[in-house]
Protein backbone atom coordinates (compact mmCIF):
# COMPACT_ATOMS: atom_id res chain seq x y z
CA UNK A 1 0.00 0.00 0.00
CA UNK A 2 1.65 3.21 -1.05
CA UNK A 3 1.61 6.69 1.12
CA UNK A 4 -1.08 8.22 -0.61
CA UNK A 5 -3.15 5.17 0.20
CA UNK A 6 -2.61 5.27 3.77
CA UNK A 7 -2.79 8.63 3.93
CA UNK A 8 -6.45 8.35 2.62
CA UNK A 9 -7.50 5.49 5.12
CA UNK A 10 -6.40 7.25 8.50
CA UNK A 11 -7.99 10.37 6.99
CA UNK A 12 -11.40 9.26 6.36
CA UNK A 13 -13.35 9.09 8.89
CA UNK A 14 -16.31 6.29 8.81
CA UNK A 15 -19.57 7.56 8.48
CA UNK A 16 -22.33 5.32 9.13
CA UNK A 17 -25.55 5.61 10.12
CA UNK A 18 -26.34 4.69 13.37
CA UNK A 19 -29.58 5.12 15.53
CA UNK A 20 -28.16 7.00 18.60
CA UNK A 21 -26.34 9.44 16.21
CA UNK A 22 -29.84 10.86 15.11
CA UNK A 23 -30.36 14.48 16.44
CA UNK A 24 -34.03 15.63 17.12
CA UNK A 25 -34.82 16.46 13.95
CA UNK A 26 -36.99 19.98 14.86
CA UNK A 27 -38.16 21.66 11.90
CA UNK A 28 -40.43 20.20 9.29
CA UNK A 29 -40.33 21.64 5.96
CA UNK A 30 -43.87 21.41 4.85
CA UNK A 31 -44.03 22.44 1.46
CA UNK A 32 -42.03 23.94 -1.07
CA UNK A 33 -43.21 26.33 -4.40
CA UNK A 34 -41.61 28.21 -7.27
CA UNK A 35 -43.16 31.60 -8.57
CA UNK A 36 -41.99 34.85 -10.04
CA UNK A 37 -41.50 38.03 -8.96
CA UNK A 38 -40.98 41.04 -11.57
CA UNK A 39 -37.74 40.17 -12.19
CA UNK A 40 -36.94 37.57 -10.26
CA UNK A 41 -37.72 33.36 -9.80
CA UNK A 42 -39.14 33.16 -6.17
CA UNK A 43 -38.27 29.67 -4.04
CA UNK A 44 -40.59 29.13 -1.19
CA UNK A 45 -40.28 26.93 1.80
CA UNK A 46 -43.02 26.61 4.28
CA UNK A 47 -41.42 25.38 7.32
CA UNK A 48 -43.05 24.66 11.07
CA UNK A 49 -40.35 27.06 12.21
CA UNK A 50 -37.70 29.84 11.79
CA UNK A 51 -35.00 28.58 9.95
CA UNK A 52 -31.79 30.41 8.55
CA UNK A 53 -30.26 28.38 6.21
CA UNK A 54 -27.24 27.67 4.58
CA UNK A 55 -26.83 28.54 0.83
CA UNK A 56 -24.35 28.22 -1.93
CA UNK A 57 -23.60 27.52 -5.48
CA UNK A 58 -21.90 25.36 -7.44
CA UNK A 59 -20.81 25.01 -10.85
CA UNK A 60 -20.63 22.44 -13.39
CA UNK A 61 -23.39 22.05 -13.67
CA UNK A 62 -25.16 24.91 -12.16
CA UNK A 63 -26.71 24.35 -8.90
CA UNK A 64 -27.82 26.20 -5.66
CA UNK A 65 -27.37 24.22 -2.51
CA UNK A 66 -29.78 25.00 0.64
CA UNK A 67 -28.90 23.39 3.99
CA UNK A 68 -31.50 23.89 6.35
CA UNK A 69 -29.51 22.72 9.97
CA UNK A 70 -31.91 19.99 12.06
CA UNK A 71 -34.56 19.60 9.61
CA UNK A 72 -36.60 17.15 7.95
CA UNK A 73 -39.35 16.29 4.87
CA UNK A 74 -42.68 16.47 5.90
CA UNK A 75 -44.89 17.05 2.33
CA UNK A 76 -45.47 14.56 -0.37
CA UNK A 77 -46.20 16.85 -2.98
CA UNK A 78 -43.85 17.35 -6.24
CA UNK A 79 -44.25 21.08 -7.09
CA UNK A 80 -43.43 21.91 -10.99
CA UNK A 81 -40.66 23.93 -11.42
CA UNK A 82 -40.38 27.25 -12.75
CA UNK A 83 -38.23 29.80 -14.25
CA UNK A 84 -34.53 29.85 -13.90
CA UNK A 85 -34.81 26.48 -12.09
CA UNK A 86 -34.75 23.30 -14.19
CA UNK A 87 -35.46 20.63 -11.39
CA UNK A 88 -34.72 20.05 -7.44
CA UNK A 89 -33.92 17.11 -5.57
CA UNK A 90 -33.72 16.94 -1.66
CA UNK A 91 -32.70 14.32 1.50
CA UNK A 92 -31.14 14.22 4.23
CA UNK A 93 -27.39 15.05 3.57
CA UNK A 94 -25.86 14.22 6.92
CA UNK A 95 -27.64 13.63 10.49
CA UNK A 96 -28.17 17.23 11.69
CA UNK A 97 -28.20 18.69 7.71
CA UNK A 98 -31.53 18.56 5.11
CA UNK A 99 -30.80 19.72 1.81
CA UNK A 100 -32.27 20.76 -1.68
CA UNK A 101 -30.67 21.12 -4.33
CA UNK A 102 -32.08 22.96 -7.54
CA UNK A 103 -31.03 22.41 -10.91
CA UNK A 104 -30.23 25.81 -12.74
CA UNK A 105 -31.64 26.44 -16.30
CA UNK A 106 -28.87 29.42 -17.12
CA UNK A 107 -26.70 31.29 -14.60
CA UNK A 108 -28.26 32.52 -11.95
CA UNK A 109 -27.58 34.31 -8.77
CA UNK A 110 -29.59 34.79 -4.67
CA UNK A 111 -31.36 38.53 -5.40
CA UNK A 112 -32.37 38.44 -1.84
CA UNK A 113 -33.49 36.02 0.74
CA UNK A 114 -35.70 36.23 3.70
CA UNK A 115 -37.45 34.49 6.47
CA UNK A 116 -40.87 35.57 6.71
CA UNK A 117 -42.43 34.54 10.14
CA UNK A 118 -45.68 32.76 10.85
CA UNK A 119 -49.20 35.10 10.43
CA UNK A 120 -52.86 34.23 10.68
CA UNK A 121 -53.18 30.62 8.99
CA UNK A 122 -49.89 30.99 6.96
CA UNK A 123 -46.94 29.49 8.64
CA UNK A 124 -43.45 30.20 9.02
CA UNK A 125 -41.40 30.59 5.36
CA UNK A 126 -38.24 31.13 4.16
CA UNK A 127 -37.57 32.89 0.46
CA UNK A 128 -35.17 32.88 -1.63
CA UNK A 129 -35.42 34.98 -5.04
CA UNK A 130 -33.01 33.89 -7.35
CA UNK A 131 -32.30 36.52 -10.59
CA UNK A 132 -30.48 35.85 -14.11
CA UNK A 133 -26.64 36.01 -14.20
CA UNK A 134 -23.87 36.39 -16.40
CA UNK A 135 -21.56 33.73 -16.17
CA UNK A 136 -18.94 35.84 -14.45
CA UNK A 137 -21.19 36.86 -11.91
CA UNK A 138 -22.20 33.02 -10.95
CA UNK A 139 -18.90 32.43 -11.06
CA UNK A 140 -18.09 35.09 -8.25
CA UNK A 141 -21.09 33.71 -6.88
CA UNK A 142 -19.67 30.38 -6.53
CA UNK A 143 -16.52 31.93 -5.14
CA UNK A 144 -18.26 33.94 -2.61
CA UNK A 145 -20.27 31.17 -1.17
CA UNK A 146 -17.11 28.87 -1.01
CA UNK A 147 -16.54 29.06 2.68
CA UNK A 148 -19.90 28.14 3.60
CA UNK A 149 -19.71 24.81 1.93
CA UNK A 150 -16.35 23.61 2.89
CA UNK A 151 -17.67 25.03 7.14
CA UNK A 152 -20.60 22.77 5.47
CA UNK A 153 -18.82 19.12 5.24
CA UNK A 154 -21.06 16.06 6.14
CA UNK A 155 -20.76 15.67 9.47
CA UNK A 156 -18.14 13.03 10.85
CA UNK A 157 -20.27 10.12 12.32
CA UNK A 158 -18.93 7.86 14.60
CA UNK A 159 -15.82 5.50 13.48
CA UNK A 160 -17.26 2.00 13.75
CA UNK A 161 -15.32 0.05 16.06
CA UNK A 162 -14.43 -3.10 14.12
CA UNK A 163 -15.84 -6.05 16.27
CA UNK A 164 -13.58 -9.26 16.17
CA UNK A 165 -14.37 -11.45 13.64
CA UNK A 166 -14.77 -14.63 15.94
CA UNK A 167 -13.98 -16.47 12.35
CA UNK A 168 -17.12 -15.22 11.17
CA UNK A 169 -16.25 -13.47 7.56
CA UNK A 170 -17.02 -9.66 7.35
CA UNK A 171 -19.41 -8.56 4.77
CA UNK A 172 -20.45 -4.52 3.82
CA UNK A 173 -23.64 -4.12 2.00
CA UNK A 174 -23.83 -1.16 0.33
CA UNK A 175 -27.52 0.43 -0.62
CA UNK A 176 -26.83 2.64 -3.45
CA UNK A 177 -27.61 5.62 -3.54
CA UNK A 178 -29.50 8.04 -0.64
CA UNK A 179 -30.49 11.59 0.65
CA UNK A 180 -30.66 14.21 -2.11
CA UNK A 181 -29.63 11.43 -4.65
CA UNK A 182 -32.44 9.79 -5.36
CA UNK A 183 -30.74 7.04 -7.78
CA UNK A 184 -33.27 6.20 -10.72
CA UNK A 185 -36.63 6.88 -10.38
CA UNK A 186 -39.73 4.27 -11.50
CA UNK A 187 -43.01 5.38 -13.01
CA UNK A 188 -44.39 4.26 -9.79
CA UNK A 189 -42.60 7.12 -8.02
CA UNK A 190 -40.14 4.35 -6.42
CA UNK A 191 -37.04 5.40 -5.65
CA UNK A 192 -33.67 3.91 -6.48
CA UNK A 193 -33.14 4.80 -3.06
CA UNK A 194 -35.64 2.98 -0.92
CA UNK A 195 -35.27 -0.03 -3.22
CA UNK A 196 -31.99 -0.88 -2.60
CA UNK A 197 -32.24 -0.26 1.28
CA UNK A 198 -34.85 -2.57 1.44
CA UNK A 199 -33.04 -5.44 -0.66
CA UNK A 200 -30.09 -5.11 1.82
CA UNK A 201 -31.75 -4.89 4.90
CA UNK A 202 -33.10 -8.16 3.63
CA UNK A 203 -29.59 -9.89 1.99
CA UNK A 204 -28.25 -8.82 5.88
CA UNK A 205 -31.18 -10.72 7.74
CA UNK A 206 -30.61 -13.62 6.04
CA UNK A 207 -26.75 -13.58 6.28
CA UNK A 208 -26.58 -13.07 9.57
CA UNK A 209 -29.09 -15.63 10.24
CA UNK A 210 -26.58 -18.31 9.09
CA UNK A 211 -24.23 -17.13 12.01
CA UNK A 212 -21.36 -17.62 9.35
CA UNK A 213 -20.75 -13.84 8.84
CA UNK A 214 -20.79 -10.16 10.33
CA UNK A 215 -22.74 -8.24 8.20
CA UNK A 216 -22.21 -4.05 8.24
CA UNK A 217 -24.55 -1.77 5.91
CA UNK A 218 -22.86 1.77 4.51
CA UNK A 219 -26.12 3.55 5.19
CA UNK A 220 -29.33 2.35 7.30
CA UNK A 221 -31.11 5.58 6.59
CA UNK A 222 -32.12 7.24 3.80
CA UNK A 223 -29.17 10.11 4.19
CA UNK A 224 -26.04 10.98 1.36
CA UNK A 225 -23.23 8.91 1.74
CA UNK A 226 -19.99 9.55 -0.58
CA UNK A 227 -18.62 6.76 -2.53
CA UNK A 228 -15.40 7.07 -0.74
CA UNK A 229 -16.79 6.90 2.27
CA UNK A 230 -18.79 3.92 1.06
CA UNK A 231 -15.52 1.80 0.14
CA UNK A 232 -13.59 3.44 3.64
CA UNK A 233 -15.81 1.69 5.43
CA UNK A 234 -15.70 -1.82 4.16
CA UNK A 235 -11.93 -1.37 4.89
CA UNK A 236 -12.12 -0.03 8.16
CA UNK A 237 -14.41 -3.34 9.41
CA UNK A 238 -11.26 -5.22 7.46
CA UNK A 239 -14.16 -6.74 5.45
CA UNK A 240 -14.13 -9.97 2.97
CA UNK A 241 -16.44 -8.64 0.60
CA UNK A 242 -18.44 -5.63 -0.58
CA UNK A 243 -21.58 -5.71 -2.27
CA UNK A 244 -23.05 -2.65 -3.62
CA UNK A 245 -26.63 -2.59 -4.41
CA UNK A 246 -28.58 -0.90 -7.28
CA UNK A 247 -31.60 -0.93 -9.61
CA UNK A 248 -31.20 0.25 -13.19
CA UNK A 249 -33.65 2.75 -15.45
CA UNK A 250 -33.62 2.74 -19.35
CA UNK A 251 -35.79 4.17 -21.69
CA UNK A 252 -37.28 0.86 -23.44
CA UNK A 253 -39.68 -0.14 -21.14
CA UNK A 254 -39.29 -3.62 -22.23
CA UNK A 255 -35.49 -4.66 -21.25
CA UNK A 256 -35.14 -6.10 -17.45
CA UNK A 257 -33.16 -8.31 -16.25
CA UNK A 258 -30.37 -8.29 -13.35
CA UNK A 259 -26.45 -7.60 -14.15
CA UNK A 260 -22.96 -7.93 -11.60
CA UNK A 261 -20.41 -5.84 -12.37
CA UNK A 262 -17.01 -5.56 -11.35
CA UNK A 263 -14.41 -2.78 -11.63
CA UNK A 264 -12.20 -2.23 -14.96
CA UNK A 265 -10.81 1.28 -16.12
CA UNK A 266 -12.25 0.02 -19.62
CA UNK A 267 -15.96 -0.67 -19.72
CA UNK A 268 -17.19 -4.41 -20.95
CA UNK A 269 -19.45 -2.48 -23.45
CA UNK A 270 -21.09 0.73 -24.22
CA UNK A 271 -24.00 0.00 -21.85
CA UNK A 272 -21.61 -0.57 -18.90
CA UNK A 273 -19.86 2.78 -19.57
CA UNK A 274 -23.00 4.61 -19.99
CA UNK A 275 -24.29 2.64 -16.77
CA UNK A 276 -21.01 3.74 -14.75
CA UNK A 277 -21.00 7.15 -15.49
CA UNK A 278 -24.69 7.26 -14.32
CA UNK A 279 -24.00 5.73 -11.00
CA UNK A 280 -20.96 7.75 -10.58
CA UNK A 281 -23.07 10.86 -11.04
CA UNK A 282 -23.99 10.34 -7.14
CA UNK A 283 -22.15 13.05 -5.61
CA UNK A 284 -23.20 15.69 -8.42
CA UNK A 285 -27.06 15.07 -8.04
CA UNK A 286 -26.55 15.66 -3.80
CA UNK A 287 -24.89 19.26 -4.36
CA UNK A 288 -20.88 17.81 -3.81
CA UNK A 289 -18.70 19.98 -5.28
CA UNK A 290 -16.24 17.98 -7.05
CA UNK A 291 -14.17 20.59 -7.90
CA UNK A 292 -12.89 20.35 -3.88
CA UNK A 293 -12.55 16.59 -4.33
CA UNK A 294 -9.01 15.52 -4.79
CA UNK A 295 -7.97 12.94 -6.62
CA UNK A 296 -7.60 10.26 -4.32
CA UNK A 297 -10.17 8.05 -6.01
CA UNK A 298 -8.03 7.92 -8.90
CA UNK A 299 -4.87 7.26 -7.11
CA UNK A 300 -6.51 4.21 -6.09
CA UNK A 301 -6.87 2.79 -9.36
CA UNK A 302 -3.06 2.82 -9.73
CA UNK A 303 -3.44 0.22 -6.35
CA UNK A 304 -5.45 -1.89 -8.41
CA UNK A 305 -2.27 -3.41 -9.72
CA UNK A 306 -3.44 -5.63 -6.51
CA UNK A 307 -4.69 -8.36 -9.01
CA UNK A 308 -5.76 -10.69 -6.23
CA UNK A 309 -8.53 -8.33 -4.99
CA UNK A 310 -9.50 -7.85 -8.60
CA UNK A 311 -9.65 -11.93 -9.07
CA UNK A 312 -11.63 -12.21 -6.04
CA UNK A 313 -14.48 -9.79 -7.30
CA UNK A 314 -14.70 -11.88 -10.48
CA UNK A 315 -14.59 -14.84 -8.99
CA UNK A 316 -17.05 -13.90 -6.52
CA UNK A 317 -19.03 -12.00 -9.50
CA UNK A 318 -18.85 -15.71 -11.62
CA UNK A 319 -20.22 -17.90 -8.93
CA UNK A 320 -22.98 -15.16 -7.84
CA UNK A 321 -24.29 -14.78 -11.78
CA UNK A 322 -25.56 -18.46 -11.88
CA UNK A 323 -27.45 -18.43 -8.50
CA UNK A 324 -29.25 -15.17 -9.00
CA UNK A 325 -30.27 -16.51 -12.60
CA UNK A 326 -32.20 -19.69 -10.55
CA UNK A 327 -34.00 -16.85 -8.23
CA UNK A 328 -34.58 -13.66 -10.58
CA UNK A 329 -34.39 -12.74 -14.37
CA UNK A 330 -30.89 -11.97 -15.39
CA UNK A 331 -28.98 -10.86 -18.70
CA UNK A 332 -28.05 -12.94 -21.46
CA UNK A 333 -24.50 -11.51 -20.30
CA UNK A 334 -24.66 -11.53 -16.58
CA UNK A 335 -21.02 -10.23 -15.51
CA UNK A 336 -19.69 -7.42 -17.06
CA UNK A 337 -17.12 -4.41 -16.22
CA UNK A 338 -17.22 -0.71 -15.79
CA UNK A 339 -15.37 1.82 -14.13
CA UNK A 340 -17.52 2.21 -10.94
CA UNK A 341 -16.17 5.13 -8.35
CA UNK A 342 -17.79 3.04 -5.33
CA UNK A 343 -15.81 -0.21 -6.29
CA UNK A 344 -12.43 1.45 -6.18
CA UNK A 345 -11.81 -0.73 -2.88
CA UNK A 346 -8.15 -1.60 -3.00
CA UNK A 347 -7.78 -4.86 -1.12
CA UNK A 348 -11.25 -5.83 -0.60
CA UNK A 349 -13.19 -7.31 -3.14
CA UNK A 350 -16.77 -5.47 -4.59
CA UNK A 351 -19.16 -6.25 -7.05
CA UNK A 352 -21.95 -3.95 -7.77
CA UNK A 353 -25.25 -5.81 -8.39
CA UNK A 354 -27.98 -4.48 -10.73
CA UNK A 355 -30.47 -6.15 -9.52
CA UNK A 356 -32.88 -4.94 -12.65
CA UNK A 357 -35.28 -2.19 -14.19
CA UNK A 358 -37.37 -0.06 -12.14
CA UNK A 359 -38.23 1.07 -15.54
CA UNK A 360 -39.65 -2.79 -16.52
CA UNK A 361 -43.09 -3.11 -15.12
CA UNK A 362 -42.67 -6.81 -13.85
CA UNK A 363 -38.79 -6.21 -12.85
CA UNK A 364 -40.22 -2.99 -10.57
CA UNK A 365 -43.17 -5.31 -9.23
CA UNK A 366 -40.33 -7.86 -8.40
CA UNK A 367 -37.86 -5.06 -6.68
CA UNK A 368 -40.52 -4.04 -4.48
CA UNK A 369 -41.67 -6.97 -3.62
CA UNK A 370 -40.92 -8.75 -0.63
CA UNK A 371 -41.05 -12.34 -2.34
CA UNK A 372 -38.86 -10.49 -4.77
CA UNK A 373 -36.27 -9.32 -2.40
CA UNK A 374 -36.12 -12.77 -0.85
CA UNK A 375 -34.85 -14.45 -3.95
CA UNK A 376 -32.44 -12.38 -4.49
CA UNK A 377 -31.42 -12.50 -0.81
CA UNK A 378 -31.11 -16.07 -1.38
CA UNK A 379 -29.52 -16.01 -4.02
CA UNK A 380 -26.76 -13.61 -2.97
CA UNK A 381 -26.32 -15.70 0.53
CA UNK A 382 -25.75 -19.07 -1.48
CA UNK A 383 -22.89 -17.11 -3.80
CA UNK A 384 -21.49 -15.88 -0.77
CA UNK A 385 -21.58 -19.13 0.87
CA UNK A 386 -19.99 -20.82 -2.34
CA UNK A 387 -17.35 -18.26 -2.81
CA UNK A 388 -16.43 -18.75 0.58
CA UNK A 389 -15.71 -21.84 0.66
CA UNK A 390 -13.61 -21.94 -2.64
CA UNK A 391 -11.49 -19.64 -0.87
CA UNK A 392 -11.38 -21.90 1.92
CA UNK A 393 -10.39 -24.77 -0.65
CA UNK A 394 -7.99 -22.78 -1.49
CA UNK A 395 -6.45 -21.97 1.72
CA UNK A 396 -7.57 -18.05 1.71
ZN1 LIG B 1 -27.64 3.18 -8.72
Amino acid sequence: MTYSLKCLFVAVFILVSVGSSLQAQDIKIEGLRFGKTADATRFVLDVSGQINPRVFMLSNPNRIVIDVPNANWGTKKNVKVSGLVAGYRHGLFSSDVYRIVLDLKSAATVKNRFALPASGRRSNRYVIDLKPATSAQFVKAVADTRKIRISNRETRAPVIEPRKKNGKRVIVLDPGHGGPDPGTLGRSGANEKTITLKIAKEIKARLEATGRYKVYLTRTRDIFVRHRRRFALAKSVDADLFISVHVDAIDNKKVRGGTVYTLNERASDKEAARLAAKENRSEILAGVDLAETTDEVSNILIELAQRETLNNSARFAEILVPEMRGQVRMHKRGHRFANFLVLKSPDVPSVLIETGYITNREDARMLSSKEGQRRISKAINIAVDKYFDTLLALGR
